[in-house]
């Protein structure tokens, strides 16, 4: 069983996606361990994106996503880290494909709808970042 961490950004929450997105997590069959809404400051959505802090897309990325709330998750599941890349489709929403979250809903490569951890690694720093252990629902098999 796997985890990752899933951001529905500032684009996607003010724009009513909230439910669109999650039905296909549920429909996916994630299971959702751990929600909650926040508004990144500046300062923190640096943090989150600090691998990217040479890019030159940096900047605007950063005050994109404080510039409104954004719903975090904790997505479980066999395979969830792939799987929910390949649900969320290309950053470029033009390359994506099509029936995938971004193709569907994104209209730039910067409000490009969701965020999903890459790596094992990833997941578990961004996981960390926001949610701590307590915040993070086992399923009945694993709550004791
Ligand atoms: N991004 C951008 N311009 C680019 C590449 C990325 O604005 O040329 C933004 C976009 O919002 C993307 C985020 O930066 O989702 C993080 O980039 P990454 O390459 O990690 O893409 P992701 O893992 O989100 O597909
Ligand atoms: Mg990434």
């Amino acid at each position: 069983m796997e985890r990752t961490l899933s951001i529905i950004k500032p684009d996607g929450v003010s724009r009513g996606l909230i439910g669109d997105v999650i039905k296909r997590f549920e429909g996916a069959g994630f299971r959702i361990a751990a929600m909650k809404m926040i508004y990144l400051s500046k300062k923190e959505a640096e943090g989150f994106y600090a691998v990217h802090r040479e890019r030159p897309f940096f900047q605007s990325l950063t005050d994109f996503m404080s510039s409104g709330p954004i719903l975090i998750m904790v997505l479980e599941g066999e395979d969830v880290i792939q799987h929910n890349r390949e649900l969320m489709g290309a950053t470029n929403y033009k390359e994506a494909k099509p029936g995938t979250i971004r193709a569907d809903f994104a209209t730039d490569i910067e409000k490009n709808i969701v965020h999903g951890s890459d790596a094992p690694e990833t997941a578990a720093t961004e996981i960390a970042y926001f949610f701590n252990s307590l915040e993070i629902v086992g399923s009945i098999e694993q709550n004791p």
